[in-house]
């Protein structure tokens, strides 16, 4: 304590703008900090104690740490890297927040309540849908939060973080997570790894990894390497067209990884893996409802050992898609549980405040507020194409 200048001991312990976040810490990372700090080593397990078991919110907060060395800290990391900008929703509903990020950017993290009276199934978690990156390079034609392209990716901590704000704003845990949010988590893939392992350990956050789900568009490499990652996390493969010339027309994932590869990459995972995966399929009218899809999704599913989850279309503005009739729904829903195919048509939450699948969109600050980013107009028109054709 002696050796602090008097600025530092005067001054507040603040933060400055866009260092990294203390969320995305793992032991190992913290101990090097400490040990670059010429600090004595029992100093890591506090530190990793006030980040994760008491969730500081400040670094000044970590009151069993020496002043100097939370000045050290606080010259590197930042306690929280987002804020909170707006909450839509109510209490007993699907609650929407829209998150700051550090560059003025925001991601949106859907929390969706336990509530079996009110939605039935398996509904007794608290769900959190989270974003792993700002927009999303993907392109796919139905979808809300690649119409203003790809920002960046969200680092582990920020993507910790979003956890831990949420919780601790509604006062509750969150026992269920989804990687369902905005981007591709799959082209994110070292932040979200390392973000998940920090969710699911003991020291950090908690969370069963059974009941953690990472869903992609198809990233067949990356999904072979996910198999080999040693958490047993679920996976869930946005498919949404069970036939290369139907896929490719409203995925251009599709294009670089075809279905054959794609189905390749997802026995890789079922040989190193027990649990079923998901095969999550939106049902676009005139584009993918055809009975005929149904057929080969069953095949398919079948394959693999896999659910299918149906979900009707959301609409998102701007995109002229729409659902099919409930009739069709329930026809092409029958033609997989006839094939022996576990499904469900999924209900879904949230459509009233876009915040449902498919809905999340990139926003940005102006002197007017918080807007949507606006869409390049080549954008609609290809997918009106599709839509037509
Ligand atoms: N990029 C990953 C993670 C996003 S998950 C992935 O594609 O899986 C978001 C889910 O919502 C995906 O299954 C996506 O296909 C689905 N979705 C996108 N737009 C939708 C819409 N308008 N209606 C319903 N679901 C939609």
């Amino acid at each position: 304590m002696q050796s602090e200048s008097p600025a530092a001991t005067a001054a507040p312990i603040t933060t400055a703008a866009k260092l990294p976040g203390l969320l995305g810490l793992s032991p190992t990372d913290i101990a090097a900090f400490v040990a670059e700090s010429g600090e004595p080593a029992f100093r890591a397990k506090q530190i990793l104690e006030w980040i994760y078991a008491k969730r500081a919110t400040s670094i000044e907060a970590m009151s069993s740490l020496s002043k100097s060395l939370r000045v050290a800290l606080a010259e590197k990391f930042t306690a929280r890297c987002l804020t909170i900008a707006k909450v839509t929703g109510s209490e007993d509903t699907t609650r929407k927040f829209l998150l700051k990020l550090q560059d003025g950017r925001y991601v949106e993290t859907v929390l969706i309540p336990a509530n079996p009276a009110l939605y039935g199934g398996d509904s007794d978690r608290r769900t959190l849908c989270v974003s792993s990156q700002v927009g999303c390079a993907y392109d796919c034609k139905f979808c809300a939060s690649g119409l203003a392209g790809f920002t960046r990716n969200l680092t582990a901590a920020e993507i910790v973080e979003q956890i831990v704000q949420v919780e601790a704003y509604a006062g509750e845990r969150v026992d269920n997570l989804v990687f369902m949010g905005m981007g591709e988590p799959l082209a994110n893939y070292s932040n979200v790894t390392k973000a998940i392992e920090i969710l699911n350990a003991e020291w950090g956050i908690g969370i069963g990894a059974r009941h953690m789900t990472v869903s992609t568009s198809g990233l067949a490499p990356q999904i072979r390497k996910l198999a080999d990652f040693p958490l047993q996390i679920r996976l869930a493969i946005s498919l949404h067209g069970a036939s290369d010339d139907v896929r490719s027309q409203i995925m251009p994932v599709n294009q670089k990884h075809p279905l054959a590869e794609l189905f390749d990459a997802l026995q890789y995972w079922r040989s190193k893996r027990k649990q079923h995966i998901t095969l999550e399929y939106i049902l676009i009218q005139g584009v993918n409802d055809m009975l005929e899809q149904a057929r080969l999704l069953a095949k398919r599913a079948r394959g693999i050992h896999a659910k299918v989850n149906l979900i009707p279309y959301n609409t998102v503005d701007g995109l002229p898609w729409t659902r099919p009739s409930e009739a069709q729904q329930d026809a092409f829903r029958d033609v997989l549980l006839a094939a022996g195919v576990t499904a469900t048509l999924r209900r879904e939450k949230g459509h009233d405040i876009a915040a449902a699948c498919g809905q999340l969109r990139l926003k940005q600050e102006t002197a007017e507020g918080i807007i949507e980013s606006p869409v390049p107009e080549k954008r609609i028109t290809i997918g009106a194409g599709a839509a037509a054709a």
